[in-house]
């Protein structure tokens, strides 16, 4: 099973500021800089294993492009990899998902983030970048959700945790808390990590950056307790390189794939 890398530059569902297409380049430049030698903790060669299908060509504007997205996806998945889509905004994980799903009889979903990414609808978009969860739910292209990281659920997203019957682990119920979730994880697993499940001062390139996070330590400690071979996919998105300092933010994308490979074995 090779890990292989596919851009999806779309960030045109977001409600706060464009930036995240640009994000595969430059994550892409993080995970091949000369700073650093690509090993993760395993420790294996990361740079070494991972195989890159280049980005999809997706138009700028207008709504989410679902069926480009999910063809492109599963026409990756047909060549038996294990995908790593590198984001873009929240939005696309919906349609990755529906790459994802029927290959497989259950399908986990492993979400960090601040937000539960929930909402019906918001400012009248339902492919907003505030909704994948939910359009998943809806169309039963899960058949359980965790999500970890959230410190930002309102009345309506709660309702919807609950219609779905989604298990949620709050930043307030500690980081025990969520890594006894992901080493809980039945597989197969499709693992969304939002960047801004991170605290701001250890990644400051985001669109929605939320204080009270996680720190790196914490999100690859987690990301650790997942069982090794569960991961089928993969996304790491909401990278906005418009908004990051000294290419930080993209530097820690790179070496959280570089974890997701230590995990993908
Ligand atoms: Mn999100
Ligand atoms: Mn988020």
């Amino acid at each position: 099973m090779t890990p292989t890398l596919l851009g999806i530059p779309w960030d045109a569902s977001s409600s706060f500021q464009r930036g995240p297409a640009l994000a595969p380049a430059a994550i892409r430049a993080a995970l091949r800089s000369d700073s650093t030698n690509g090993w993760n903790e395993e420790p294996a060669d990361a740079r070494a294993l991972l195989q890159d299908a280049g980005d999809l060509a997706l138009p700028t504007d207008g709504p989410l492009p679902l069926e480009a997205i999910t063809a492109g996806a599963r026409a990756l998945l047909e060549t038996g990899a294990v995908p790593i889509f590198l984001g873009g905004d929240h939005a696309v994980t919906w349609p990755l998902v529906r790459a994802v799903r029927p290959r497989h009889e259950r399908l986990t979903i492993f979400h960090l983030d601040a937000h539960p990414d929930l909402y019906d609808e918001l400012d009248g978009r339902r492919d907003s970048h505030a909704c994948p969860f939910a359009r998943i739910l809806e169309e039963g292209g899960a058949n359980y959700l965790v999500q970890a990281g959230i410190r930002t659920l309102n009345a309506h997203q709660r309702d919807q945790a609950r219609r779905f019957g989604v298990e949620m682990v709050t930043m307030r119920q500690g980081l025990e808390a969520m890594v006894t979730a992901a080493r809980r994880l039945a597989g197969p697993v499709y693992l969304s990590v939002d960047l801004d499940a991170l605290d701001p001062a250890f990644a400051p390139g985001l669109s929605h950056p939320e204080p009270g996070g996680l720190s790196t330590r914490e999100l690859l400690t987690i990301l650790q307790a997942i069982p090794k071979g569960r991961i089928v996919a993969a996304d790491v998105v909401e990278l906005n390189p418009m908004t990051d300092l000294r290419d930080l933010t993209a530097r820690v994308a790179a070496k959280v794939i570089g974890e997701i490979v230590g995990r993908v074995g």
